[in-house]
């Protein structure tokens, strides 16, 4: 039995993590929970699960029901304090945002495995994360739940000793794969919302529609599996079947396949190295009538071009685009701009603010908010 701690238990990765410890009552224990504001449904959650400690990290409710008084409240903002504190073996990382990287440090600094599902976490703090979540006696202390990324991770344990020569990280191509340049920059958000393939929180949505997501991930990727940015390319791939790749040397390729299910990674991540059922079954080839791949267009989708500009500049560059990219993706999602306004405050505010110093956790956070502070400013320029 591995007791199992989940931050932003009410979203969509947290939802679908507790629905595996339901299915699996057996192996995992919940010893804590938190959410931003979802308050009625945390509350639920609480009662089915009887985690030892919660946090609304929004903000307390006026009461709390009388029937919760086993659980422990913390009160707000203490993301960071809940990671360290719980009782757990794992910390389930699935809170959306730069808000996670304190929490994550916080949680593996008192021992746990983090299964990390945010990225923006990775993207921000990459080196910090990696410095901190090295193996110990041989065994992983981080492990990814993003889906392209457990299955390099699971790619690369079939790999045995061999590295890498080219990591091809895959594609839907979003709601806009096939829109021309124009549609897409005039595109709003309940366009960007419907994805074609996955169902998933709405920020994340948004990215994948700029295709914001795939350039976080190929920044996820150079610090997961520490290898060149050049080495990492991204391949479109519609059908969302093929999770992404590695080639070798010698011109082999491995490749992880699945349907597109989150519960899969998750689960994973929570069982290594074993696997269990998780209520996803394997895809009916049969049935499937082709798996498609293309290269994706940088005129259409400029956003996968400031990944390798951000990682190329160093510092806390990838900090202060995930920033910059975070107040785009809401303004956007609050019908404030289209688009092709969320690329120019991104690009925007990359280029004014360049590449702070990046080599502690404060440096990181300040580089986090100046960028927000100019992503504002580009913002009100180019507000419809
Ligand atoms: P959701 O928006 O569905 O859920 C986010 C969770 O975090 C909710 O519990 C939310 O609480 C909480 N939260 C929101 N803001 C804050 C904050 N400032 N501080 C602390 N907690 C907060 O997101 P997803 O589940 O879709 O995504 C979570 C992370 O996983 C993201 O980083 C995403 O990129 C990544 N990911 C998601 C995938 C998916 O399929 N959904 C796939 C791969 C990666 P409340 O409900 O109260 O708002
Ligand atoms: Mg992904």
């Amino acid at each position: 039995m591995r007791k199992i701690a989940v931050l932003g238990s009410t979203g969509s990765i947290g939802r679908q993590t507790l629905d595996e410890c339901e299915r699996h009552p057996d192996l995992f224990q919940v010893t804590a929970l938190t959410a931003n504001s979802s308050a009625e449904l945390l509350f639920e959650q609480i009662r089915k699960f009887r985690p030892e400690i919660a946090c609304l990290t929004g903000g307390m409710p006026e009461s709390i029901p009388e029937d919760l008084a086993f659980c422990r409240f913390y009160p707000a903002d203490q993301l960071e304090n809940v990671a360290a504190d719980c009782d757990a073996d794992d910390l389930m990382v699935a809170v959306v945002g730069v808000a996670g990287l304190r929490a994550t440090l916080a949680g593996r600094r008192a021992g746990k495995r983090i299964l990390l599902a945010n990225k923006e976490t990775l993207v921000a703090g990459g080196h910090l994360v990696m410095d901190a979540c090295r193996d110990v006696d041989g065994q992983p202390t981080l492990i990814p739940v993003d889906s392209e990324h457990s299955a390099i991770w699971q790619c690369l344990q079939a790999a045995g000793p061999n590295r890498p020569k080219k990591i091809l990280l895959t594609a839907s191509g979003g709601p806009f794969r096939t829109w021309s340049k124009e549609a897409i920059e005039n595109a709003d958000c309940a366009q960007a919302l419907r994805h074609p393939t996955w169902n998933m929180g709405s920020k994340i949505t948004v990215d994948s529609a700029s295709m914001f997501n795939k350039a976080l991930e190929i920044i996820e990727a150079k610090w997961l599996f520490n290898v060149e940015p050049e080495q990492i390319k991204v391949l479109v791939h519609p059908q969302s079947i093929v999770h992404s790749m590695i080639a070798f040397e010698d011109g082999a390729v491995l490749a992880q396949l699945g349907v597109p299910d989150m519960r899969v990674p998750i689960l994973y991540a929570m069982t290594y190295p074993e696997r269990v059922w998780s209520g996803v079954p394997a895809p009916d080839f049969a049935a499937l009538s082709s798996l498609t791949f293309e290269a994706p267009d940088p005129e259409r989708f400029p956003a996968l071009r400031l990944a390798y500009q951000a990682l190329s500049m160093g510092g806390a560059a990838c900090a202060v685009l995930n920033a910059a990219n975070e107040v785009a993706a809401q303004a956007f999602l609050s019908d404030r701009i289209r688009m092709g306004q969320v690329y120019r405050v991104v690009a925007g505010t990359l280029d004014r603010i360049g590449a702070p110093e990046a080599d502690s956790l404060e440096a990181i956070l300040e580089a986090d908010r100046l960028a927000r502070i100019t992503a504002n400013e580009f913002l009100k320029q180019v507000e419809t």
